[in-house]
């Protein structure tokens, strides 16, 4: 199986669980993923206060259905968790059609589609399903039930972290909140799993955060506000894997350095950078004005932008393996840069400095991009002033970003150049 594949058989998995951003489901959908990639998991109570807001209640949900009098069920929670409205709480009552279409939500414009729909903060209950099903049912008598209990309990949240060489951190974050929608949450949280694996003894300690949109990501912020200075650099996920082309949204600076490098590893493929603005995923919260965090957000088509997004149309044929590969494949080129971008210090800025007699050119025998490093080690060279990163170096020389960095670290060992 390709990486892509792997990742859609994730999505898979996932897409029958009835997600929240709190509730079992959610912690099922955690223990899936540790399948893939350990993770410690964090359980934090009802009530607990985290910055303006409160963490719910937890809500669970067994089943739900509308049947009608002969028992028959016309709406099943059990054919799709999309039909009962996140949070909603319990029901068992006898009810005329009249009486129902308040609780009921539908799509006229996409009358075969089922909406997604939540009620958080405001209790209430609601089933979602198809105008055309709606439609189809005729006045009379049918029993609502909804099996589910709002209780004071947790949110649950889980990280996993790879050590770097250094304590300053990249964190990666993806929602866990959403139930049966594919594109929006479950490619995200694939991706990002898949990436976490193949990272091996990276320069900064990346720290993948898998949390309920907005409250998850507030409550995280609320327990790490004493160690936020860690986080240099950070990347939130979504809608990952849909057909569509790569998108960039920028962080709230707009010029932090994970900007310029998505910019950088976009180059060259279809794609749109997007400014920031305060609506979207957790880039909200990361970028919220006391944090300003230097996190930008790369999806596929962004949220809102799809027909299929926030219904049942979001679904796993929706998402491409070959597109989660490849926004796998951005991911990965773009820590890549991250990673060994630095600034250097030349400590022969007197003239060039001789490279034959210090090997660098003999190191370079025989190899048929000899020219191109040679170049690559002139212009680190002539750039290593504390001012210019590698990245600057790649951009002005128009020189690959791998050609700089292996031209850096050569001049690094004959000790020509500094951090
Ligand atoms: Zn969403």
């Amino acid at each position: 199986m390709t990486a892509g594949e792997e990742m859609h058989a994730l999505v898979e998995r996932l897409y029958p669980l009835c997600r929240s951003i709190t509730g079992d489901g959610v912690r099922r959908t955690l223990e899936i993923v540790s399948e893939y990639l350990p993770l410690e998991t964090f359980e934090v109570p009802t009530g607990t206060e985290v910055f303006d807001w409160t963490v719910p209640q937890e809500w669970n949900i067994r089943d739900a259905y509308i049947a009608d009098a002969s028992g028959r069920r016309v709406v099943d929670f059990r054919e799709s968790n999309l039909h009962v409205v996140g949070y909603s709480t319990p029901v068992d009552a006898r009810m005329t059609l009249e009486q129902l279409r308040p609780h009921l939500h539908t799509l006229p414009e996409q009358p075969s589609l089922v909406p997604y729909r939540t009620s958080y903060y405001s209790p209430s209950w609601g089933f979602c399903l198809a105008q055309e099903a709606l439609d189809r049912l005729p006045d009379g008598e049918y029993d609502v039930r909804i099996d589910s209990t709002v209780d004071d309990g947790q949110l649950t949240y889980a990280e996993h972290v790879v050590p770097g060489q250094v304590t300053d951190e990249v964190i990666v974050s993806c929602h866990t909140c959403h139930p049966s929608l594919a594109n929006d949450n479950l490619a995200g949280i694939a991706v990002a799993a898949f990436l976490a694996r193949e990272l091996k003894n990276p320069w900064y300690t990346y720290r993948f955060l898998f949390m309920p949109g907005t409250i998850g990501a507030i409550t995280w912020l609320s327990r790490n506000a004493e160690r936020i200075d860690k986080v240099k650099h950070g990347l939130v996920l979504a809608c990952a894997g849909d057909s569509g082309q790569l998108t960039y949204k920028k962080s709230r600076r707009g010029d932090a350095e994970i900007d310029r490098v998505l910019q950088y590893v976009l180059r060259g493929r279809t794609h749109e950078v997007v400014e920031f603005s305060p609506y979207g995923y957790d880039e909200r919260q990361f970028c919220s004005p006391g944090f300003n965090l230097g996190v930008g957000s790369l999806s596929r088509t962004p949220y809102a932008r799809y027909p299929e997004y926030h219904t049942s149309g979001d679904n796993p044929a929706f998402v491409l393996p070959e597109a989660m590969e490849d926004t796998l494949a951005v991911c990965r080129d773009a820590f890549a840069v991250l990673d060994r971008n630095r600034r250097y210090l030349n400590l022969s800025p007197y003239g060039e400095p001789q490279l034959g007699k210090r090997g660098l050119y003999d190191s370079l025998g025989g190899r048929s991009d000899a020219k191109q490093a040679q170049l690559a080690m002139l212009w680190v060279l002539n750039l290593a002033d504390g001012e210019h990163s590698l990245l600057d170096v790649a951009e002005r020389s128009g020189l690959p970003f791998d050609s700089v960095a292996g031209a850096a670290h050569a001049l690094h060992r004959a000790e020509l150049i500094k951090e």
